[in-house]
């Protein structure tokens, strides 16, 4: 009863985990697809400034011929394509705060993260291919959220459709005042096009594999039910919960969970964020307890049960007392049978290796894990751990250069006291 990954052997448990990883339709881990799209990310960042430098160069030395105006168009048509994406979400977000929901996260795009920024307390991720893409928001409270949420899903289209008729002035009053990029074509038909196509597209009500058009969404919202308002509500805790673990704030994210509690006190997603809440505060007794708790669920998804087990396993190891790390030995082998993959899992592994003096398994566990995470807390983590290994095996360079490599990471990170004064 489980799968093994085609294209680096790993087995897990978690079958629906495993996704067709080339056209012959063999099962790749997580792990490997994500490496597997990096390798198009690559093939993107280099393609696009050559291409710019051919079409450039063409305009530059041939200004009358048509091949270098051509390129630069299809470049443009992407610059464009991604500003018309970014007018769509950003509609989405102004209209939902504006009218008093929680906006989270804004996905541009789909395919890999190139860039994170935070504005308007909402976290913007831009990805690589620059179609789709939505903005997550959510009620917090129950009157008129049907009207606002109808509001808020025509707020993409809306702004699309805004821009494109502030785009279209210049060109009703017959303005000529750059060269055309391809024929009669001037830039702003292009940015009218793509904003036009943008606004109506998402305006026609269906639903892409799972994801429901703005325009379905609208449809929809008279229809809502107060049970499904007060599950969103929920579920803005959990969300709540899990930016704040992500960026260190333990204690905010334990407020978080206790806001959530008041909707729904048995949820299991909120015990096992508490949980990991509790281990990023340093409070390991009930870290354990709690996701102990939560392993015991067994109605939880095996992911969800298997991340409380990771919790339960580092918790342990932290306490160092010599009868838990048996437990947690037990709880890591039930991790690494669900989700071997994932870097966190690798990360707790690494950790029990060290503890037990099996270093030289643990170092090219850490050494993946890095090659996947790209958070600086649990990158910090890992270069502690690697610089454990290090002073056990007595290697005093690559410890400092790990140490210092943690600093660098997140310097108030509670392992980096911890291990400039390691027991021997
Ligand atoms: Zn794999
Ligand atoms: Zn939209």
């Amino acid at each position: 009863m489980s799968t093994r990954c085609a294209n680096c052997g790993v087995e897990s448990e978690l079958d629906e985990a495993f996704e067709a990883g080339n056209q012959f339709g063999h099962p790749y881990c997580p792990s490997c697809i994500l490496k597997t799209r990096g390798e198009d990310v690559t093939a993107v960042k280099w393609v696009f400034p050559i291409a710019l430098v051919i079409s450039v160069a063409g305009i530059w030395f041939n200004p009358e011929d048509d091949t270098g105006w051509a390129i630069l168009n299809t470049l443009l048509f992407y610059v464009f394509g991604y500003a018309s994406l970014i007018i769509h979400e950003a509609g989405h977000a102004i209209m939902g705060k504006a009218l008093g929901l929680r906006v989270t996260n804004v996905q541009l795009g789909f395919g890999r993260t190139f860039m994170m920024v935070k504005a308007m307390d909402v976290r913007w991720e831009f990805k690589m291919i620059p179609f789709g893409g939505f903005a997550r928001y959510i009620p917090i409270d129950l009157p008129w959220f049907r009207t606002k949420d109808f509001l808020t899903s025509f707020g993409g289209p809306l702004a699309n459709l805004l821009v494109a008729w502030i785009m279209s002035w210049p060109i009703q009053a017959g303005a000529e005042f750059t060269k055309p990029v391809f024929g009669e074509l001037h830039l702003w038909h292009v940015f009218l096009g793509t904003n036009l196509f943008s606004g109506l597209w998402n305006l026609i009500p269906y639903v892409s594999g799972n994801q429901p058009t703005d325009g379905m969404l609208m449809l929809r919202a008279p229809f809502i039910r107060d049970e499904q308002i007060k599950k969103l509500r929920l579920i803005r805790w959990q969300m709540e919960c899990d930016l704040s673990l992500e960026e260190g704030e333990f204690d905010k994210a334990l407020q978080q969970v206790e806001e959530g509690r008041k909707l729904a006190p048995d949820d299991p997603e909120l015990a096992s964020r508490k949980a990991r809440a509790l281990l990023g505060a340093q409070r390991f007794d009930e870290a354990r307890s709690e996701a102990l708790g939560v392993y015991e669920i067994e109605s939880l998804s095996l992911e969800a049960r298997a991340r409380s087990s990771n919790t339960v396993a580092e918790a342990n190891l932290q306490l160092d007392d010599e009868k838990l790390v048996h437990e947690a030995g037990f709880h890591s082998n039930h991790v690494m049978r669900i989700i071997p993959w994932d870097p966190e899992a690798k990360t707790v592994r690494a950790h029990l290796l060290i503890r037990k003096d099996e270093v030289d398994e643990a170092i090219p566990l850490l050494h993946s894990a890095l090659e996947e995470e790209s958070e600086p807390r649990p990158r910090a983590m890992m270069h502690c751990l690697l610089a454990l290994a290090a002073h056990k095996k007595s290697d005093q360079s690559a410890y400092q250069a790990e140490l210092s490599n943690a600093r660098a990471a997140q310097p108030d990170h509670f392992m980096i006291a911890k291990v400039e004064k390691p027991a021997t």
